[in-house]
């Protein structure tokens, strides 16, 4: 039995693997970890794969993966509201968290899972530098969204594992002008500011209209990291305010694994060793939109060509409801799967947007390549 206060960390040689190397651990992950007999428990996948007579006992490897069918925001709804809560979930749950779109997705968080998010928020401070006794201005979410945790866990990982001694400093878009952590914060010289892009840029619109300057009151800060939308059109902006370029951090309630850039502008790393990542190519989508009934081919991320854009799809290890072949609703393009500069060998992908409805279609048949 696992100490009840470790955190799985993830292999420390994790993130410079060949991709090859990375290929086999997911596909160790996958079988060895029993992960889709487990989601077969939960009714988002069980009813759904038996009435389409899916056998995910079959499934020998990864590319028999691919036999599987997408789950998207649609199965995740109709499952949540048809019956007992009990049967949607695979294991039990220890923490609920919210999607953000207006149709609410319910997040079962296990005890695994929050593991392995803890691991991964070590994995981020490592990513973007952060040195000891280093402080951190997170501006929280709302719960029941999965930034209004996010921070905790983080820095309740680094006290068990880390050992960076970091501070955290909450505040909310909420509380600006009936509290002043801004200013509370500034006093504290964070050198990390981390938040949903439109709450950052809340905090800059506060400060400003109170004739402070951002960059001014934050002095050291030297990593903006913002989470929930694309930083394009708003990186320029965002730079000129807080003196620091952001970067884009890849954060939802369903993968709340804090997959992030490792500079500015190099691409989100996607964590190879705890997911599985497919792109279904815009002209895939497009054909959906355009043949009734026809089922889009995806690639994995590693088989896709570099600057490939379309649809996230996602599979996960997880234990209280793993994703299996998920469909993000979240535009991505390939930005490379040669290693970065970094030395990591993870693919990176830049987020272009959601995709929503029609007229998004449009945008992205014009703007992909
Ligand atoms: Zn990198």
């Amino acid at each position: 039995m696992e100490d009840s206060l470790s955190i799985r960390l993830e292999p420390s040689d994790a993130e410079s693997l060949p991709l090859g190397r990375l290929l086999q651990l997911a596909e160790r992950r996958l079988l060895e970890g029993k992960v889709l007999d487990r989601a077969s428990r939960s009714k988002l996948y069980g009813g759904r794969w038996r009435r389409l007579d899916v056998r995910p006992e079959r499934v020998r490897d990864l590319a028999q993966l691919q036999a599987l069918p997408y789950t998207d925001a649609n199965h995740w709804l109709a499952a949540q509201g048809s019956g007992s809560i009990a049967r949607f979930v695979a294991e039990r749950a220890r923490l609920w968290v919210s999607s953000r779109s207006n149709a609410r997705k319910w997040v079962p968080i296990g005890e695994a899972d929050l593991r392995r998010m803890m691991g991964l928020a070590l994995r981020l401070s490592a990513m973007i530098g952060l040195g000891p006794s280093e402080r951190i201005l997170a501006i929280t979410e709302p719960a029941p969204r999965i930034g209004n945790c996010v921070p905790y866990f983080w820095v309740m990982a680094d006290m068990v594992a880390g050992g960076l001694h970091l501070e955290m400093i909450p505040g909310s878009v909420t509380m600006l002008g009936r509290n002043n952590w801004p200013e509370f914060a500034a006093g504290r010289r964070p050198q990390v500011l981390w938040g949903h892009i439109d709450d950052v840029q809340a905090l800059a619109d506060t400060l400003c209209a109170a004739g402070k300057d951002p960059a001014a009151l934050y002095p050291d800060l030297r990593v903006l990291l913002c989470f929930g939308a694309p930083l394009e059109p708003k990186r320029v902006d965002l730079h000129r305010l807080f003196g620091t370029n952001p970067i884009s951090c890849y954060l939802s309630a369903e993968l709340p694994y804090l997959q992030a850039e490792c500079a500015p502008g190099a691409g989100i790393h996607l964590w190879l060793d705890v997911t599985i990542p497919e792109i279904i190519p815009t002209s895939e989508l497009c054909k959906e939109r355009e043949v009734p009934g026809y089922v889009p081919k995806a690639l994995f991320i590693t088989d896709a060509p570099d600057g490939v854009a379309g649809e996230y799809v996602v599979t996960t290890f997880g234990q209280s409801l793993p994703l299996i072949r998920y469909r993000s609703g979240d535009r991505i393009q390939l930005v490379s799967k040669g290693t970065c500069a970094c030395g990591r060998t993870h693919p990176r992908v830049q987020v272009l947007g959601r995709i929503t409805d029609g007229s998004s279609m449009q945008l992205m048949i014009r703007m992909d390549p």
